[in-house]
């Protein structure tokens, strides 16, 4: 069976590059009718904190990628890791050293000085000594030969042993470290494809020597490349790389981050729209796109548009009603899925809605308004306000042929009307029809409003 992996440092919330690891790990494990596990690499111990294991959490269930047991904590199995490395030790698969911080120091400055890549120089590889305290063991890297393997996603990658370096797998602290301890883990849990961002091609080169000393078959390797911003430079807040709840505060849709993050370095033929179940049966890495993608604010912004005008009115209403905070009182109108349906037509975000909406429950500020308009129209207002009684509100669309009427029998041209009540209801002059402004405000409220102003 498939076992994938999502293996998240808990230094922060969950963010666009890595849900999308996230999101292409577990897709795969379904697509495979595998398992999807979550392993919280906490090791470092300043910097990892519960409140992020837990935004994590959130964040992956909030997009509906669920876990098939209960998540691992890599500190919790320190033991374990030290253990492993004291037996590549006793095998021969590794070495103890004492060089000094000053030695090594040393071998660096001259690497560098040389233009080479820093790497301890094997003083100690074959020198048997014995392991004491304040000493570290170092992985022995194969000396000739290469490691290789076929990434799913980036094809053949090939490195000539040579390169490698014999890296500390237990520190003089006797603490394991992270190369170590991660691929122990993917054995312990029994990952059968990895797939991570390919900032960690170097780190796999290293695991798979090391599971080749622990004799775990080497995994499968799905590396993807970066995310970048708008202008091609690494990602960062400013240009998108927002926490996910941050989104979802924006008022962001699920479907519409799982789209849009599926169609970061994924595609299907021309296919723009994707329920989870389609993209579990058509998902597979080797259609992920092995050079980096860009981030999209447009692209962000026309799914979350298509999925809010897509979602059955009531449940949007709901989800706003408890998910949101709404500086007005919904219960004030008795037509608010009738409002929601008819504002969301344009808009990108559920804040957005939230917010264009807010005139049908409380009298917009005309601050910013020219009275100028409305000046001119005095009467016409006027009379069309003492009218108002006699218009019927059964529908909207009785509600407009009344206003048509009234328009016709007084002589009007509609601009006279509908400019200056368009202001007067809504305080904007782009706003929906007339008609459907009165009739979502309600009889009461218009003439109130109307009366209020003159
Ligand atoms: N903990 C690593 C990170 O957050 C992930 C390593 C992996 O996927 O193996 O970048």
């Amino acid at each position: 069976m498939e076992i994938t992996r999502f293996a998240p440092s808990p230094t922060g919330h969950l963010h666009i590059g890595g849900a999308r690891t996230a999101l292409f790990s577990w897709l795969y494990a379904k697509s495979k009718d595998g398992k999807f596990l979550l392993r919280f690499e906490d090791t470092d111990k300043e910097r990892s904190k519960d409140e992020y294991c837990e935004s994590i959490l959130n964040s992956l269930d909030w997009l509906g990628i669920d876990i098939d047991s209960e998540p691992v904590y890599q500190s919790q199995n320190i033991e374990r890791h030290t253990k492993l490395a004291y037996e590549l030790l006793e095998k021969g698969f590794a070495y103890s050293c004492d060089c000094s911080e000053e030695r090594l120091a040393e071998i660096r400055t001259e690497q560098q000085k040389n233009k080479q890549k820093p790497k301890y120089d094997g003083k100690h590889r074959n020198d048997n000594l014995e392991h004491k305290q304040g000493n570290v063991i170092r992985f022995k890297m194969p000396d000739s030969g290469y490691t290789s393997f076929d990434d799913e996603v980036l094809g053949e990658i090939k490195v000539n042993n040579i390169e490698l370096d014999d890296f500390i797998i237990l520190r003089g602290d006797g603490n394991p470290t992270y190369n170590f301890s991660a691929a122990v883990d993917d054995m312990d849990m029994g990952i059968t494809t990895v797939v991570r961002g390919d900032d960690h091609l170097t780190n796999t080169l290293k695991q798979i020597n090391v599971f080749n000393a622990l004799g775990y078959k080497i995994p499968r390797f799905a590396h993807l490349p970066m995310v970048l911003s708008e202008s091609g430079k690494r990602l960062s807040k400013r240009d998108g790389a927002l926490d996910l709840f941050e989104y979802k505060n924006m008022g962001y849709l699920e479907p519409t981050i799982i789209n849009y993050l599926v169609k970061l370095g994924w595609s299907y033929s021309d296919q723009e729209i994707f329920s989870k179940n389609e993209l579990i049966k058509f998902f597979s890495l080797d259609s992920v796109n092995s050079s980096p993608s860009k981030y999209s604010e447009e692209l962000l912004n026309w799914y979350n548009n298509y999925y809010i005008k897509d979602m059955k009115i009531n449940d949007l209403v709901t989800l706003i009603r408890n998910d949101y905070n709404i500086s007005y009182n919904l219960d004030t109108n008795n037509k608010t899925s009738e409002i929601f349906n008819l504002m969301r037509e344009g808009v990108k975000t559920l804040i957005e809605l939230i917010d264009i909406s807010e005139f049908f429950y409380i009298v917009p500020d005309y601050k910013e308004i020219n009275r100028s308009i409305i000046e001119d129209s005095k009467n016409i207002l006027e009379n069309f306000n003492a009218n108002l009684g006699s218009f019927s509100f059964e529908s909207h669309e009785t509600l407009e042929a009344d206003v048509k009427n009234y328009i016709k029998d007084n002589d009007l041209k509609f601009p006279q009307i509908g400019k200056p009540l368009r202001i007067i209801l809504s305080g904007r002059e782009n706003a929906p029809s007339i008609s459907e402004l009165i009739y979502l405000l309600g009889k009461k409220e218009t003439s109130k409003r109307i009366a209020s102003f003159l």
